[in-house]
């Protein structure tokens, strides 16, 4: 059997595929991006067939410019953007409806019915999430109430998955209507403790059982590829989340181990082992990975405006030309002279959960200029990283001794060195940055046995550099009580 692993990488914006030989290395890679639809302020879709169509083409492009034999790809695994709904005809495979995605917020008014009817509690114990219109649950209900299709969902004429789901069915022979743990996490409609979908969910949004996929492990043969898109019928070995499969692909697998993905925005996840840890500080609990029948559980939290601050600066404010030009400018000077930026554009999330916070730049004196402000919105990237980081330490009572780190922004040698010294723990970055292609592809081979175990799969993870912290305590204290000092400035700021 061939030892060549591929990830469907199914993003908000771009289709990827990536082909990775069994140590991990990039054979190739392609991406095709796809519209965004905007059909009112606030409202998020995608195209259905633009999601099918462009995976399909960037994994038989990935293959083709990789050269390999398609008789040598061992397993296929997916990995896709999270909490997108897709509702689609069991007998034709037509969706109903576009894909309402993970950013779209029309069903916040329906959240705040559920926690005004007082559900919110049922909701974080059950499933360990923040009541939001962000997950699947409420857009699915959305999507039965108006397009009238409860009855015709509770006879089981239509299939709702999330994008996982969504692939599989249209790409795997057989049609099975499946999604994995980590996805259906995400739904607001799974109960984390018993692993299964939960009736008082299903019944507060009368959602009908039928129309659920089947919840499969994240590392699990799930079918073969449909021979009409690579020629051959191909192992689809493993599905997940994106940022389950980057902390898979950073292979943080022992409990206390932590990632952070510094994007548009900063994704931190902890492995908490089987150990589902309920947090005091407004992480979501939610699942690393599910594998042999058995869970496996993390902490999550996440920075809104992460690489997005950058992009600010250089989009809107013109102090930069380029993301990358942040780390010369910020080097240029040696502190920011007392200047804090906090970027709470969209508000505030965990640790602090307020949604009428607003940006603040506070400190200012005569002196300052673009390099302090440039360096403020890095320090800013980091310092709110550290409050997760503070927070997961707290809620599992003692503090991780290494941060992995990857995603565009981690190419920022001033933002790791940085992060490295105001949490006081090392930052270690791999040599493959593409974690969650690479823990798609690790799952998958570790189903069809190209690993051996999940501590093998380990092994093709590769320390790159490490940052290590050099910033005296007291110091660190000190800028981070004044973050805190801005961070109070910036919160309660809008009008409600
Ligand atoms: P996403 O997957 O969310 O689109 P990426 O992982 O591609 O994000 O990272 C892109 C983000 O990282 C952008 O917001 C960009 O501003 C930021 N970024 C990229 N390179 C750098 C850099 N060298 N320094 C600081 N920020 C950067």
């Amino acid at each position: 059997m061939g030892q060549v692993l591929i990830a469907l990488d199914q993003g908000t914006t771009s289709s990827r595929a990536v082909v990775f030989d069994a140590q991990g290395r990039m054979l190739a890679a392609h991406s095709e991006e796809f519209p965004q639809i905007y059909p009112q302020p606030g409202w998020v879709e995608h195209d259905p067939r633009a999601i099918l169509d462009s995976q399909i083409t960037a994994l038989q492009e990935a293959v083709r410019l990789s050269g390999v034999n398609v008789a040598d790809i061992a397993a296929i695994g997916i990995t896709n953007q999270r909490e997108t709904t897709l509702l689609w005809d069991r007998e034709t495979g037509e969706c109903v409806h576009n894909a309402i995605v993970w950013q779209c917020r029309r069903t916040a008014p329906m959240v705040d019915r559920l926690a005004a009817e007082g559900y919110g509690e049922m909701i974080r114990e059950k499933t360990g999430l923040i009541p939001d219109a962000y997950f699947s649950g409420t857009k699915l209900c959305w999507l039965l109430d108006e397009l009238n299709l409860r009855d015709r969902a509770a006879k089981g004429e239509l299939c709702f998955g999330t994008v996982d789901s969504f692939l599989a069915w249209h790409m795997v022979s057989g049609r099975p209507h499946v999604t994995d743990a980590t996805n259906a996490g995400r739904t607001m409609l799974f109960n984390l403790a018993a692993q299964d979908w939960d009736d008082d969910l299903l019944r507060m949004l009368d959602i009908p059982k039928a129309v659920l996929p089947r919840v499969v492990d994240t590392s699990e043969v799930i079918g073969m590829l449909d021979t009409a898109i690579l020629g051959r019928p191909i192992p689809v070995a493993a599905m997940a989340g994106d940022q389950h499969a980057s902390l898979f692909g950073q292979a943080c697998l022992t409990p206390g181990m932590v990632k952070n993905t510094y994007g548009t925005g900063c994704f931190m996840l902890m492995n908490t082992g089987d150990r589902l840890v309920r947090s005091e500080h407004g992480l979501l609990s939610t699942m690393a990975w599910r594998i042999g029948g058995k869970p496996t559980y993390a902490l999550e939290g996440s920075v809104f405006m992460g690489g997005a601050t950058i992009q600010w600066l250089r989009d809107e404010m013109k102090l930069l030309t380029t993301a990358a030009e942040s780390e010369s400018v910020a080097a240029s000077v040696k502190d920011t002279g007392g200047v804090y930026l906090v970027p709470a554009f969209t508000g505030l999330g965990a640790p602090w959960w307020d949604m009428y916070s607003r940006g603040t730049l506070v400190g200012m004196t005569r002196g300052t200029g673009r390099a302090h402000v440039v360096r403020a919105a890095l320090e800013a990237i980091a310092y709110q990283s550290a409050d997760l980081m503070g927070a997961m330490a707290q809620d599992v009572g003692e503090l991780p001794v290494r941060l992995q780190v990857d995603g565009g922004a981690s190419a920022n040698a001033f933002l790791m060195q940085f992060q490295a010294d105001i949490m006081g723990v090392p930052v270690v970055r791999p040599q493959v940055l593409e974690t969650t292609a690479l823990g798609a592809a690790l799952l998958a081979g570790l189903a069809v046995g190209v690993y051996g175990s999940i501590e093998e799969t380990a092994q093709v993870w590769q320390r790159d550099l490490t940052f290590e912290p050099r910033m005296p305590e007291e110091e660190r204290q000190r800028l981070t009580r004044g973050w805190h000092k801005a961070v109070d400035r910036a919160r309660d700021w809008a009008d409600k």
